[in-house]
């Protein structure tokens, strides 16, 4: 019998459960869709009803603090055999950390360290659970910003539980992902994405190091104490310091809701004090802490349905300002959502840029016939000069297109140009 663990346990670079039930999956030969109808289905649906027919929920986030995740971590630590998954999720802040908006929907990579893990053979290659942090933007360690879409098809939407799942490939094309380098030709990293991803790192190795049996901190007492030490108590300096409202930074404090990790790691960066400080010691050091004076600008939170309607407008805009080569399926599946929600929620947009995709699809054919009508005429002349027959074979070598005369439309121009020259 085989065994795996997660890559990278008890640090900052701790491997997020759904790549390790896709390596899972893999180290087992069978296909991520039979991996889960019958081995970790059967874990799920143990105490609830079972349904007809199970399919894996290609929107599920296994790697947060829902308790999907904690049903995930269950039902895998028994397929695998392993001890404790939770360090593979978010499951250890649950009470220090709101849960909202925490781990994004689709997968998230830094290309370079995916080539480099398959470079040096060291460790398997796995996608680390930092990368899943919605406030995660950068890789740290090569300065480069995560990204979330295939190089080769260019499609996001990269959900990583879905039939054909595996390690550092595309979900559409099955594409390998890593890359040696990437272009810079995108926005200068700030400071605060770098303390945001460094803080990330090291928040997701507190577990290990905590002993056994301790817990974090509850949020109420994490903000409570940052208040008190670096604000003389006064929780309206600290909304005013963090870019929140302070009826929120009053919620936090009194225990009304937990604080959301954005509020921590601005913090953080306001006052120098570590994620180790802020949830697990409590113990701050003020002298020693770099300050920095950042205006954050305040944020509010975003109803889902308002977000999603916002990101269906921006990606039809997008569209119809491109070159048309974007259809309204492609911005679908970017936006993880069936094409008729997009129709839906922007009939007009959506219907111009159908309009404008159409035109594109026609206009690249008309240019391809054109292309080949050109090769074909180029073929025969170059046959009429040199004195030969163009046979059908000379065509095919000619033209580089061996199933030539398989379609209609190109035999009847190969025909078409023969005529021409008298043949
Ligand atoms: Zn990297
Ligand atoms: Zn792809």
């Amino acid at each position: 019998m085989f065994r795996i663990s997660p890559v990278g346990m008890g640090s900052g670079r701790v491997e997020q459960l759904s790549s390790f039930a896709m390596r899972l999956a893999e180290a087992m030969a069978v296909s991520f869709a039979d991996f889960f109808r019958e081995l970790v289905a059967p874990q799920l649906y143990k105490k609830k009803r079972r349904p007809q027919r199970v399919s894996v929920v290609s929107k599920g986030v296994i790697d947060g603090m829902t308790r999907t995740a904690a049903e995930w971590v269950a039902a895998l630590e028994d397929v695998a055999s392993v001890g404790d998954l939770t360090t593979c999720t978010l499951l250890p802040y649950a009470g220090a950390i709101g849960p909202r908006r925490l781990v994004t929907t689709n997968r998230r990579w830094c290309p370079i360290c995916l080539q480099e893990m398959a470079n040096n053979g060291i460790t398997p290659v796995y996608e680390p659970l930092v990368w899943r942090i919605e406030e995660v933007t950068i890789c740290p360690f090569h300065n480069v910003r995560l990204v979330s879409e295939c190089p080769k098809c260019k499609c996001g939407g990269q959900v990583p539980l879905v039939f054909n799942a595996r390690v550092g490939c595309c979900r559409h094309c099955g594409a390998w992902m890593g890359q040696s380098t990437l272009s810079h030709d995108e926005q200068p990293i700030g400071e605060f994405e770098v303390h945001c991803a460094l803080a990330c790192d090291e928040l997701l190795a507190i577990p290990g190091t905590l002993p056994e049996g301790r817990q974090v901190l509850p949020s109420k007492v994490a903000v409570e104490s940052l208040r008190d030490v670096f604000f003389e108590g006064n929780g309206a300096a600290m909304a005013r310091a963090t870019g929140g409202l302070a009826s929120q930074v009053n919620g936090y404090a009194t225990g009304q809701f937990p604080a959301p990790l954005h509020f921590f790691l601005r913090a953080g960066y306001i006052t120098g004090a570590t994620m180790q400080d802020i949830l697990v010691t409590n113990s701050f050091d003020v002298a020693a802490s770099r300050r920095h004076d950042e205006q954050f600008d305040v944020r509010r939170a975003v109803p889902k349905r308002f977000s999603e309607q916002l990101a269906v407008d921006m990606g039809l805009q997008a569209a119809l300002d491109g070159d048309g080569s974007t259809s309204v399926r492609a911005i679908a599946i970017n936006l993880n959502l069936a094409p008729a929600s997009v129709w839906r929620r922007n009939p007009t947009l959506a219907s111009a840029v159908s309009r404008r995709h159409a035109a594109f699809v026609a206009a690249v054919a008309a240019k391809r016939r054109s292309e080949f009508e050109a090769a074909v005429h180029a073929a025969v002349a170059g046959c009429v000069h040199r004195g030969e027959q163009p046979t059908p074979e000379r065509m095919k070598q000619a033209l580089g297109d061996p199933a030539c005369f398989l379609n209609d439309w190109k035999r009847a121009t190969i025909r078409n140009a023969m005529a021409t020259v008298g043949l």
